[in-house]
């Protein structure tokens, strides 16, 4: 039976009528109903009182994060708390949009499963993002897991739910975390170890990981051969005994063949550059040391860099470019013809239209500056064949000309895509190939 009636009128701390329209869903800790709040269509999270470990902290923190406000639109952050009434109380905050869905159900199922990789990989950078913009505020989610998030599979776009667990980083709210997100140390300590922006990372690089290769990270043999998932059994895996399913130095948990046939492919075709990442995401030192996890930065570094080596070739099959050059597709064997490729320091990317070069991908920058856009990549409607190049970056950019004339590019400006051009970012060269 539905803790609240349709009709029934609630009433916010500042004093503002809810009316509760719809049962919409049931969760662990609460329910979720369609209100009308002053007019507008909302979501409520109604508590179940006795989930609540210590309700007079929650109520607080949850007052103290409506009174901040949301930290970025992804989230979908509590607008209101209401008053308590029959013993408990609950949260206003924005409705999933149509077209979005839970990241589990992504995961789970093929009807509404990412369109493209490119979507997946946008999923992943605007996941990073949003909790680089958390971190960065001094909070800590504490309960991150496949949840939380709601994607819309057409696009990768993302909004964050749940956030009522959402505290300042070294503020508790009696939540742990999920099984099979939680941090080895939260698992070991058994209440003793609470989480924190360093567990969150955790979290965050299994996340990544399930989206891209749509496995667990420490599922691989241990997990399928075992015959029954015991509290004991799951303690080691997750927790007193992490070992990575691609650990290079550790093969003893590695993904069984014939029967974990998915992420052993997608593994053997992913670009070398992300799967390090995984790999030093989830090895010993960093499974066992919060400190050593990767950070928000390294991850968005390296997806923006995937994303654009993301391409789709002429049946249809989207092929990862690496290093820029031509690539034979797994699908139908042709090569993908890299004609032009944009020279950054480090590596090369494709140029295609709609190439993006990111503060981030011009090596080290402050956090918040990392996705922001440097120049893009220009076709023409009429001429699709003929690039241009965008300065997005909102400064005058001094560039060389291929006959080593020197010419300015202006904020917004598109410059024909001449090979040799050479342009100065942020004291770093951008080559145009
Ligand atoms: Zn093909």
């Amino acid at each position: 039976m539905p803790m609240l009636e349709k009709g029934q009128a609630l009433k916010t701390t500042a004093g503002v009528r809810i009316v509760v329209e719809e049962l919409l869903g049931e969760g662990g800790q609460g329910e979720v109903y369609r209100v009308d709040y002053n007019g507008e269509k909302k979501a409520l999270k109604w508590y179940k009182p006795e989930t609540l470990r210590d309700p007079i902290l929650f109520y607080d923190n949850l007052k103290n994060n409506v009174a901040k406000g949301s930290p970025d639109r992804a989230f979908l952050w509590p607008e209101a708390v209401t008053e308590y009434s029959g013993g408990t109380f609950g949260y206003v905050m924005g409705l999933k949009p149509e077209g979005y869905y839970e990241l589990s159900k992504i995961l789970g199922s093929r009807k509404c499963n990412f369109v493209s990789f490119k979507a997946a990989a946008e999923a992943c950078i605007r996941i990073v993002s949003a909790f680089r913009i958390l971190h960065n505020n001094g909070y800590s989610y504490q309960d991150l897991n496949d949840g939380n998030f709601f994607i819309n599979p057409q696009t990768g776009d993302v909004l964050i739910s749940d956030n009522d667990n959402v505290a300042k980083n070294g503020t508790h709210t009696g939540i742990l975390g999920k099984p099979r997100y939680m941090a080895p140390e939260i698992v070991n300590g058994k209440g003793s170890v609470l989480p924190d922006t360093q567990s969150d990372r955790y979290s965050l690089a299994c996340i990544l990981f399930l989206i891209l290769f749509t496995n667990h990270p420490l599922e691989g043999s241990r997990w399928v051969m075992a015959t029954c998932m015991t509290d004991e059994f799951a303690e080691k895996l997750y927790g007193k005994a992490p070992l990575f399913i691609f650990d290079p130095n550790d093969r003893g948990n590695a993904p069984v063949r014939n029967i974990q046939v998915g992420v052993l492919q997608r593994w053997i075709y992913m670009p070398e550059y992300l799967k390090s990442k995984f790999v030093a995401a989830f090895s010993q030192e960093a499974l066992k040391n919060p400190g050593k996890r990767l950070r928000e930065l390294d991850w968005l570094q390296v997806l923006v860099r995937f994303r654009s080596d993301i391409v789709r070739c002429v049946c249809g099959n989207e092929v990862f470019i690496q290093n820029a050059a031509t690539t034979k597709c797994d699908a139908c064997g042709k090569p993908v013809a890299i004609t032009h490729t944009i020279g950054l320091p480090g590596y090369s990317i494709t140029a295609a239209g709609g190439s993006r070069v990111y503060r981030c991908m011009l090596g080290t920058c402050n956090a918040d500056e990392a996705l922001r856009p440097v120049a893009c990549v220009v076709t023409r409607k009429d001429k699709p064949g003929v690039m241009g190049f965008r300065n997005m970056s909102g400064l005058i950019l001094n560039a060389t000309t291929p006959s080593g004339k020197p010419k300015q590019i202006h904020p917004d400006e598109i410059i024909p895509f001449i090979p040799g051009i050479v342009i100065e970012a942020f004291e770093k060269k951008i080559e145009l190939k």
